[in-house]
């Protein structure tokens, strides 16, 4: 059993893309499950196959071999990646696994203090799972499988949340430079944090001063780190129930942060209008752009965001501005925050470009792992 692509599909393989869509497939099995791919006669990659989706074809390796055991070695790998990690902050939240970035396509674990969350969101996982949990045993506490995500219906899969492995804890405490946080397992965003900008908000650590504003907070988690080195922090969400998460992070630390419940258009909107200043201001909106169809208007929502807290800013302030849609490329990225630059008639130096987490890599072959951006940038 194999499937055959025809030479668009093949050309993406050959490049070293992991996606084949359903329009460049020619033939292949019935049922879902792992198969070689091939072009003609000749061999391009084993993949994970699913005849129901869209997203029919996802490789995750160019060489023969026995599809099912070739797949665990690359989890094998990408476990041995965060070894040294983990064993140097057993406390810390690492994602262990990262989808196509580690040649596991559609397969996310994150590990908290070494409860483990597991999200799978390509078909042939499924059958897969007593294999996957095998491998992942010796790093797990405990092993939940959060396998809630919408897309999982694309596939033609049910949506459950089931533990695998062990008691898993409802919260866990999560130590992150110099915080701790607690972490829903059950009921949290995703898998219950967003790990892809641990170092980013780790390094909110390096600045001290008067007042610094988080907007799109969550449960404080650029926050907390802020009210270290800043005399008032003020954490903004429209989530109340985030907020009162990050309050009790807050007195898990002993440190005080102001929280406010808000839309952050309308609350940017009106700092500016009753003069406030800032020293420091954290963006960090959800995905706006869930597809290339709204890149237009996420663009034009980016630009406003980061335009408002440009003026909000006290001279010399600090913008530490993110995106998480894949579709606004990093060019684009900028681009939009020297229009927000222009318009708001101030001159920014970019401090550092940066992205998501070593744990979150990128496939530089397969740009759709690339999804983060984060500037920190100062008021020239
Ligand atoms: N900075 C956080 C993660 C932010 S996730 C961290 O490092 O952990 C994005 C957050 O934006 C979510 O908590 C969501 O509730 C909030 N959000 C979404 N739309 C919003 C809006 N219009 N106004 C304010 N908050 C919003």
């Amino acid at each position: 059993m194999r499937i055959s692509v025809n030479e668009r599909g093949a050309e993406r393989l050959l490049g070293r893309h992991l996606w084949v869509f359903r329009r460049d497939v020619v033939s292949g099995p019935e049922e879902p499950g792992l198969f070689p791919v091939y072009f003609g006669r000749r061999f391009l990659a084993l993949a994970l196959y699913n005849p129901q989706s869209d997203l029919t074809v996802r490789a995750y390796r160019f060489q023969e071999g026995e599809p099912e055991e070739a797949l665990l070695e690359n989890l094998k790998r990408a476990l041995k990646r965060r070894e040294k990690a983990l064993e140097e902050e057993p406390e810390g939240g690492f994602r262990l696994v990262h989808a196509e970035g580690d040649f596991l396509p559609g397969l996310v674990v994150d590990s908290y203090a070494g409860h483990l969350v597991l999200q799978a969101t390509a078909y042939a996982w499924e059958g897969l799972l007593p294999r996957v949990v095998e491998v992942l045993k010796p790093y797990a506490k405990s092993l939940l499988a959060k396998n809630d995500a919408p897309t999982r219906t694309l596939e033609g899969l049910p949506l459950y949340v089931r533990p695998l492995l062990g008691e898993v804890p409802p919260r866990v405490e999560v130590k992150e430079g110099g915080i701790r946080y607690l972490v829903d397992l059950l009921e949290g965003q995703k898998t219950g944090a967003f790990l892809d900008q641990r170092d980013n908000r780790i390094l909110m650590e390096r600045f001290r001063g008067e007042r610094a504003l988080d907007v799109f907070s969550y449960m404080g988690g650029f926050a907390l780190h802020l009210a270290l080195g800043f005399k008032e922090v003020l954490a903004v969400d429209s989530s109340k129930a985030a907020l009162e998460r990050a309050e009790e992070n807050a007195r898990l630390n002993g440190l005080s942060l102001k929280t406010l419940e808000a839309n952050a258009f309308d609350l940017l909107r009106a700092l500016e209008k009753a003069g406030e200043r800032f020293d420091l201001i954290v963006l960090d909106p959800p995905a706006f752009a869930k597809g290339k169809k709204d890149l237009e208007r996420a663009y034009r929502a980016y630009k406003e965001v980061n335009l408002r807290a440009m003026r909000l800013l006290k001279e010399g302030g600090i913008l530490a501005t993110a995106s998480c849609s894949h579709h606004l490329t990093e060019p684009l990225f900028y681009e939009m925050l020297k229009e927000a630059a222009q318009d708001a008639r101030r001159a920014f130096r970019i401090l550092e470009k940066r992205g998501q987490g070593w744990d979150h890599p990128v496939l530089l072959n397969h740009p759709e792992t690339h999804y983060l951006k984060f500037a920190l940038l100062q008021m020239a």
